[in-house]
């Protein structure tokens, strides 16, 4: 559509799109993403804008369940996560480091299912999963199954750049954690009250009247919720490469070693030279649907923008298998889209101006600016 247009215009046009915040992607981002479907023979005008986009899981988050210091906390510690990828981005840091230095940050909160308050398995032992992938090189690390790794993303990273592999799991990964210098730390580390709390009463449930598979996953009979805390990260750094990145303690009550989609390459975590996908929700969908790979192989294919190709996997296609949960992507040209088919998604974007913009609901009010 822009095709027609001077350099001029189709510069002001998308200047003015990106004036206003991607968060929420409506109207704005799909002006955005007319930008980048401008063909590679006719060069954009705009220089792609750099950024970085994250999530802190998908799920049931019923408002009445969030209190109003929780909701606080939660949207601080996302703040904070933003600013550690701008930090990185501001300084032309690479998109791979941005992601790594904001999932850490929430690795290292309580408040998200990654790091420290990763959810506990069937048998009271956290068990964690990570990922990350380079878009330019399409070099990519993955681990999981880890008791003793405080970051899984910096193993994920020291797997894809130190081995000559891309997925390491269990007793092996951590045995490779130690040759890298990675922080080990005792499992202890990973417990959190809430998280405990929250195994027993999935036991407990289990126990009586309903059969855990009646139960949806992640859903605790308590409060209701229903919640994916996964994290993720995706970014564009100042030389238009993109990067894209998971953590994950998986769901509570898992069984058998079960491995969910965020290590999977293409399923919860996929980056290319074009796109950028960080996933959470009900990762055995996400497997069978290769929804990260899915959403990038539209934009790369059919040359959709991004968000009507995320946007299809998300509340179409998943929507229709029964899968449920979210998406963070990112183009080529810092073009965002946050799609999800729960009721809400820990989510936030941050962009060249350094504003940080989180959101949680779907319906709720515009992503507040933080200050
Ligand atoms: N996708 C994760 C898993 O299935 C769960 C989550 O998003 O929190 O392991």
């Amino acid at each position: 559509m822009f095709a027609s247009l001077s350099p001029l215009h189709r510069g002001l046009l998308a200047g003015t799109a990106l004036l206003l915040g991607p968060v929420g992607c409506t109207s704005v981002e799909s002006t955005r993403v007319e930008q980048s479907r401008i063909s590679t023979d006719d060069k954009p005008a705009v220089k792609p804008k750099w950024g970085i986009v994250i999530h802190g899981g998908a799920g049931v988050i019923y408002r009445e369940h969030l209190s109003s210091e929780h909701e606080a906390e939660v949207r601080a510690v996302l703040t904070q996560a933003l600013q550690a990828g701008h930090a990185v981005l501001a300084k032309g840091g690479s998109s791979l480091d941005a992601v790594g230095a904001s999932i850490r940050v929430l690795e290292d909160s309580p408040l998200f299912n990654a790091g420290k308050g990763a959810v506990f398995n069937h048998d009271g032992v956290n068990e964690l999963d990570a990922a990350i992938m380079d878009g330019k090189t399409r070099m990519a690390g993955a681990v999981a199954g880890l008791h003793h790794v405080k970051n899984p993303i910096n193993l994920a990273r020291a797997v894809m750049e130190k081995s000559p592999h891309v997925m390491m799991v269990g007793d092996g990964a951590e045995a490779f954690a130690k040759t890298q210098g990675v922080e080990l730390v005792d499992p202890k580390y990973f417990y959190t009250q809430e998280r405990w709390d929250a195994l027993q009463r999935a036991l407990q449930s289990e126990r009586s009247t309903q059969p855990s598979s009646s139960l949806p996953p992640g859903y605790d009979p308590v409060t209701g919720d229903h919640k994916f805390g996964t994290v993720g990260a995706v970014a564009l750094d100042q030389a238009g490469n993109l990067a894209a990145g998971t953590s994950t303690g998986g769901m509570t009550n898992k069984r058998y070693g079960r491995v969910g989609d965020a290590p999977i390459i293409g399923a919860g975590t996929y980056a290319d030279p074009g796109c950028g996908v960080s996933a959470t929700g009900h990762g055995e969908f996400f497997i069978r649907y290769t929804v990260a790979r899915d959403i990038c192989a539209r934009v790369e294919y059919q040359r959709l923008p991004l968000s009507e190709a995320a946007n299809t996997v998300i509340n179409d296609v998943l929507k229709k298998a029964g899968g449920e949960g979210g998406v963070i992507a990112m183009d080529s040209q810092g073009n965002v889209a946050t799609p999800f088919n729960s009721s809400g998604m820990y989510r936030g974007y941050i962009g060249e101006d350094g504003q940080p913009q989180v959101a949680i609901f779907k319906d709720g009010p515009p992503p507040i600016e933080a200050k």
